[in-house]
């Protein structure tokens, strides 16, 4: 005889499903239910049977979740009657094992019970999934089931099933709110895209989160709770019928529109908004709650739902970010996002072997002499799929994490590493370093600026350091005596950027800098807007007049240079001169540069 034909015969995928199910239904094996003893005990009754069950099965076994008449919790799932049972997905009996070639060798049937009459009603889901099953069993033969019989053994299915329904339903709500859950609102979005209806779901975030963690510390859980309540209230005013609120976060809540709901939007959201505007008032106290909502429209042929909860949470983030009340997920944004996460990610991979980074070095000439004495060290990345990666997008994306810091390190020992080369071939070429305000508020670098500069015996004004204004009014005195401690090393410091941020001139003045490097926003406009002219003429002057050095960025034309020479810049830096280069460039460049006279 061939053994029971599971599960080659149940589709693999199908049993996977069947299994998260008996997972997901909360059917612990541990806890007893007064519903189900009740049921088998009545069956047991009924049926004047010694052995009731409602068996589960699992992947390896059948366990029982209530039983009467045995002692094992458990068996084998090759044994299992219902391993059958659920196949034939009706009520199966076997009238006498021992005369059924498919269980006279049964364990169950050879040894203890020794099962010789069963029964058994499949625990089918409303989706079609096989449980288990509730069966009679007896020691002895019996004669078949009469047609009541059938039904009431039926009967007593449906309830074992309608309870596993109610557990279930428990699973999917909100304990303190009384809410369903965010599970419960990815499985309906999914039901009603199946039907071919299109969902529009909205996240609610209520509050800031720093907001909430100090009404927490100041009134208390329990005030938190209550005023979480009197929200969820306030959106039972306010949402129309047929729009079911969930509650997906501690500070969020959810809804989602169909039909006419979902095409009268966008004057629906804004009603939530204003309604939300007037304080909340919890146990006599007025809190002001900051709703942002995020919103996803999404068609049966989307593929996007699956990832639904994180597209309308950031959505809303992105609402409050940008202080707009309503955000729609936006594709671009996420795709945004996605880059940021996966640039991040293989950037904490680089740092460790550095060897997709290297350093383009970008000539600055002298207006009165024609000659190039300095460059500015700018980074690059060579990403093995990504390709390029400008130092603009994956520099203000490692400010936001730690990983900013391993990244300044790097640069600094390679332009330290590379100026001790040049000045070993004879060549003497300052090398400008941008700095982020991260460096500068960590005392370890200068540590380790002074520490490379000795290691490699060049001499500190062989180096220059580029900050912003933006990167100083961040963090205020710590970073002033970083500043000065590296001036007093005799670095020459430069203020990058400079004219694009505050520009709070006597602020400024306090800075130890002897240089100001002008941003190229300045130039690109001179030679067609009369304004952008005299911007960029007055600038150069103020800063001459405060004795600065003046480095205009960005030049890319004859014209430019023309003027900024004319109104007494002492040097500049752009496309005109020359492009951000490798090393060995740089070298035939400088060769090339130095013979001919471009002035
Ligand atoms: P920045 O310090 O203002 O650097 C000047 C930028 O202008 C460079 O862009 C340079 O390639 C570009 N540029 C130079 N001349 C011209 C020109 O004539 N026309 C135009 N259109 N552009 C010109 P890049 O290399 O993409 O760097 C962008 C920014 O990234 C830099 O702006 C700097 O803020 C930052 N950065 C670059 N390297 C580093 C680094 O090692 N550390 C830190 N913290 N920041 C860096
Ligand atoms: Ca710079
Ligand atoms: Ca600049």
């Amino acid at each position: 005889m061939n053994g029971p034909s599971f599960p080659t015969n149940l589709d693999a995928q199908v049993e996977a499903a069947r299994q998260t199910r008996v997972d997901d239904l909360r059917l612990t094996e541990n806890s007893s239910d007064k519903v189900f003893d009740l049921i088998v005990k009545t069956a047991a009754h009924y049926f004047n049977a010694p052995i009731v069950l409602i068996s589960i099965l699992d992947q390896q076994r059948q366990w029982f979740k209530a039983k009467i008449g045995i002692s094992r919790a458990e068996t084998a799932r090759q044994d299992a009657f219902c391993n059958y049972t659920i196949q034939t997905r009706q009520i199966m009996e076997v009238l006498d094992s021992l005369a059924d070639p498919r269980f006279e060798s049964n364990a169950l049937v050879l040894n203890p019970p020794h099962i010789r009459y069963y029964a058994g009603a499949p625990l089918i889901t409303i989706d079609g999934l096989g449980l288990g099953s509730l069966c009679i069993i007896d020691t002895k033969p019996r004669p078949a089931l009469s047609p009541q019989e059938r039904t009431m053994l039926e009967h007593m299915r449906d309830m074992v099933m309608a309870r596993i329904d109610s557990l279930r339903i428990d699973s999917f709500v909100d304990e303190p709110s009384g809410l369903y859950n965010r599970t419960r609102l990815q499985m309906d979005v999914g039901e009603s895209l199946k039907d071919g209806k299109r969902v529009m779901a909205v996240a609610a975030d209520m509050q800031s989160l720093p907001f909430l963690n100090d009404v927490i510390k100041t009134l208390g859980y329990t005030f938190t709770n209550d005023l979480m309540l009197a929200m969820r209230d306030r959106f039972f005013e306010v949402l129309p019928d047929g729009a079911t609120l969930y509650k997906i976060s501690p500070t969020r809540f959810a809804f989602i529109l169909l039909g006419e709901n979902r095409r009268n939007a966008p004057a629906l959201l804004k009603r939530i908004l204003k309604c939300f505007k007037t304080p909340i008032d919890c146990k006599g106290i007025p809190v002001q709650s900051d709703l942002a909502l995020g919103v996803l429209d999404l068609g049966p042929e989307d593929t996007s739902s699956n990832d639904l909860l994180r597209l309308i949470v950031s959505a809303a983030d992105d609402a409050r970010r940008r202080k707009v009340g309503i955000a729609w997920h936006d594709p671009i944004l996420d795709s945004a996002q996605l880059r940021a996460f996966k640039l991040l990610s293989s950037l904490a991979h680089t740092l460790q072997s550095g060897n997709e980074f290297w350093l383009a070095f970008q000539p600055r000439m002298n207006l009165r002499t024609g000659k190039c004495n300095s460059v500015e060290a700018l980074l690059r990345w060579n990403h093995p799929t990504l390709g390029s990666i400008s130092p603009g997008e994956f520099i203000p994306l490692a400010e936001k994490t730690a990983l900013i810091k391993p990244l300044g390190r790097w640069v600094l020992a390679e332009a330290v590493r590379q100026q001790a080369a040049w000045r070993s071939e004879g060549l003497k070429l300052q090398i400008g370093i941008n700095v982020s305000a991260e460096d500068l508020q960590d005392t370890e670098f200068v540590a380790e600026l002074e520490r490379l500069i000795e290691k490699e015996m060049i001499s500190p004004s062989d180096l220059g350091l580029e900050f912003t204004e933006s990167a100083i009014i961040r963090n205020g005195e710590d970073t002033r005596r970083v500043l000065q401690r590296i001036s007093h090393l005799g670095l020459e410091m430069a203020i990058d950027d400079f004219g694009t941020g505050y520009s709070n001139w006597a602020y400024l003045r306090q800075l130890p800098a002897s240089t100001v490097k002008l941003d190229q926003s300045f130039v690109s406009e001179v030679e067609s807007d009369v304004k952008a002219k005299q911007l960029l003429r007055t600038v150069i002057t103020a800063a001459k007049g405060l004795g600065y050095k003046t480095v205009v960025e960005g030049i890319e034309t004859q014209e430019q240079l023309q003027l900024v020479r004319e109104w007494g810049c002492d040097e500049v830096q752009g496309y005109l001169i020359a492009k951000p280069m490798n090393a060995s460039s740089l070298i035939s460049w400088l060769e090339i540069f130095d013979a001919t006279d471009i002035v």
